[in-house]
């Protein structure tokens, strides 16, 4: 039996305790109104999170997989089109691209941030690349600058997967500002989450908000409710999530600054043995997650040693994609990086409420190889 304290490696209880009685009331009010879809606080909600990602039309959706599959329906992405994808990342990245009928080309990371960069996406274009799906992996946005030269000199849309990255900045601008569109995921456990699931779009092409905007309610015209245009499907953004979500956002901010201040002081505290990915000079990082690599130790070791602390970890992702099984071919490539990093990346307890003593106990317990960890203790 473990006497100590947990170190939760998330604390959702503890980001609602500071908004519980306004998410208490507009449950009341949503079970007042029936106002369980559509409605204002959705409208509302579409106009908050444009603004805040700097961008100019935000459609909800369901979910964060969705938000990525509606953008790449809405270019018109098809069987034939090749969608480069950077392999360190959530599965859902590369579903997307399949699910349209489209091709994924997994490509390598950078290995100090574990993210794709231009010369990833410059050596993988191919006549059929209709777009990039670039990931703000772990709360950090990839460079924009860089990645933007190539795409536009190619002529192939630049698609953000921004599912991790709600306010991060790269050089002062905000993740879902750079690409033809983004996609947001509102999972609980995301920086801005939902109570339950949820998505949206951002993009500043009037045209192509509106084409989602269809596809996603079923391809109804936008002139009469009782005619469509073309066949489309459901993913909606419930009244009840986009309520929850316009509180939520109101603390964003403060929430990602409290990240960084634990993201800096475990910078400060983590044992040598301990490799934390970099911020590069132009990114703000939003840090959902503080990934390290263990550089002299089996990493279940490690792990073994944190849970005997009762402190969470987990593993973001111990499989890059290019190895999961529908992706598994006969000339599935070597990458460098990913390969290599994959077996000792290891997530530590990130969330804005982790207090400094949290933080030294995750490293003391780091640091502690050695120092009588004992099989059954
Ligand atoms: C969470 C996540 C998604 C998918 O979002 P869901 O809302 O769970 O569908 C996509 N990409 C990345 C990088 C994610 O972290």
């Amino acid at each position: 039996m473990n006497t100590q304290e947990p170190v939760r490696f998330l604390d959702l209880a503890a980001t609602h305790a500071e908004v519980r009685p306004a998410l208490e009331e507009i449950w009341e009010e949503t079970m007042n109104s029936s106002g369980f879809i559509g409605g204002n606080h959705l409208e509302a909600f579409e106009s908050e999170f444009a603004d805040y990602c700097q961008s100019t039309h935000c459609i909800g959706v369901a979910n964060g997989t969705d938000a990525l599959e509606l953008i790449l329906r809405g270019l018109s992405i098809q069987p034939g089109d090749e969608v480069i994808v950077p392999t360190n990342t959530f599965i859902a990245t590369a579903e997307a691209v399949v699910n349209l009928g489209a091709t994924p080309i997994f490509v390598d990371v950078d290995p100090l941030t574990a993210l794709i960069t231009a010369e990833h996406v410059s050596a993988a274009i191919t006549p059929r690349t209709a777009a990039v799906m670039v990931v703000h992996l772990y709360g950090q946005m990839a460079n924009m600058d860089e990645i933007l030269a190539v795409t536009n000199a190619a002529g192939i849309a630049l698609i953000e997967d921004s599912a991790q990255a709600h306010g991060a900045t790269w050089n002062g601008k905000r993740a879902g500002s750079f690409g033809v569109a983004a996609g947001f995921s509102f999972y609980p456990g995301k920086n801005l989450g939902a109570l339950g699931d949820g998505g949206a779009v951002t993009t500043s092409d009037a045209d192509l908000a509106e084409r989602i905007r269809s596809i996603a309610n079923h391809g109804r015209s936008l002139e009469s409710r009782y005619h469509h245009d073309l066949v489309g499907r459901n993913s909606r953004l419930d009244g009840l999530q986009a309520a929850a979500l316009r509180i939520k956002l109101a603390e964003l901010d403060r929430w990602n600054q409290q990240r960084r201040s634990v993201a800096k002081y475990y910078n400060a505290k983590l044992p040598e043995r301990f490799v934390p990915y970099i911020e590069a000079p132009l990114a703000e990082s939003v840090y959902h997650l503080f990934v390290v690599q263990t550089i002299d130790e089996a990493r279940d070791d490690v792990g073994a040693r944190l849970g005997d602390a009762n402190i969470g970890w987990g593993i973001h992702y111990p499989v890059p994609c290019h190895r999961q099984k529908p992706f598994v071919t006969g000339t599935t490539p070597d990458f460098e990086v990913a390969d290599t990093q994959a077996p000792l990346i290891l997530s530590l307890p990130m969330h804005p409420h982790i207090t400094e003593q949290e933080v030294e106990r995750v490293c003391a317990a780091l640091d502690s190889k050695g120092l009588g960890h004992q099989e059954g203790e």
